[in-house]
């Protein structure tokens, strides 16, 4: 079911074949949201890059991960975003999570849900998304990666479960290192004892941005913790 804040998110959406970034008209924009001249300036992640980050790498380099993923093992086993986060990306993440333009999610999501397909990274038992602290939720209305997962959740007919939730409220990460992120991430996460279902399968976790995958981590160990076998990301950009 909608919520009351997905109903309402119906009601503001920019009419159909509309731009989301620059409101042009084109019928050819349909459930991409957005216009040929946008999607063009948005920087996409190409190979080769790490197998386990999506980091891009240099051409020529017989490695296959990287140097972050091979001197820390991580808990998740993959984590796949379609774009870069740089210049129209970037700009149009944050409007999304602090200037009240939640509607983006659906340019996001169609975005997620056609990589998705294209590079058969779609066989999961759930989708789960990284929760907000309660505090958080109050203050913006929404929680961005719920949006988008249930967005993907709706085109895939892979079930959505609201399977973790944020106990610690932890300060902003964009301005920390890799190390005090990990520190303020540490036990901020819990899998409510209500998704007992998701034990023993393989989930995907929807988040916004992969940067250090700090977050991505910790949530994916609390889960293997719980009983979950595999933890497989998706982040619109990295
Ligand atoms: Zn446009
Ligand atoms: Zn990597």
């Amino acid at each position: 079911m909608k919520s009351f804040v997905e109903s309402f998110l119906e009601l503001i959406y920019p009419e159909k074949n509309i731009c989301c970034v620059c409101g042009v008209y084109d019928e050819i924009i349909g459930e991409k949201y957005i216009c040929v001249d946008c999607y063009a300036k948005i920087k996409k992640v190409t190979p080769p890059c790490c197998v386990k980050c999506s980091k891009p790498m240099d051409l020529g380099l017989n490695v296959d991960i990287c140097k972050d993923c091979a001197g820390e093992e991580k808990h998740f086993e993959t984590s796949k975003s379609p774009f870069e986060y740089d210049g129209l990306i970037k700009k149009c993440i944050y409007d999304f999570k602090y200037y009240n333009k939640p509607y983006f999610y659906r340019f996001f999501g169609s975005s997620l849900i056609s990589y998705m397909n294209e590079n058969n990274y779609n066989s999961f038992d759930f989708i789960l998304s990284v929760p907000l602290h309660r505090s958080k939720m109050i203050k913006r209305g929404y929680n961005q990666s719920e949006l988008l997962a249930k967005y993907i959740a709706g085109k895939s007919n892979i079930p959505y479960v609201n399977a973790l939730k944020r106990t610690k409220k932890t300060s902003k990460q964009s301005s920390k290192s890799k190390s005090e992120r990990q520190k303020n991430l540490k036990n901020a996460f819990k899998v409510k004892q209500s998704s007992q279902k998701i034990k023993n399968s393989s989930v995907l976790l929807v988040d916004d941005v992969y940067t250090t995958g700090s977050t991505a981590d910790e949530c994916s160990k609390v889960l293997l913790n719980f009983g979950v076998e595999k933890v497989f990301v998706i982040t619109i950009a990295r």
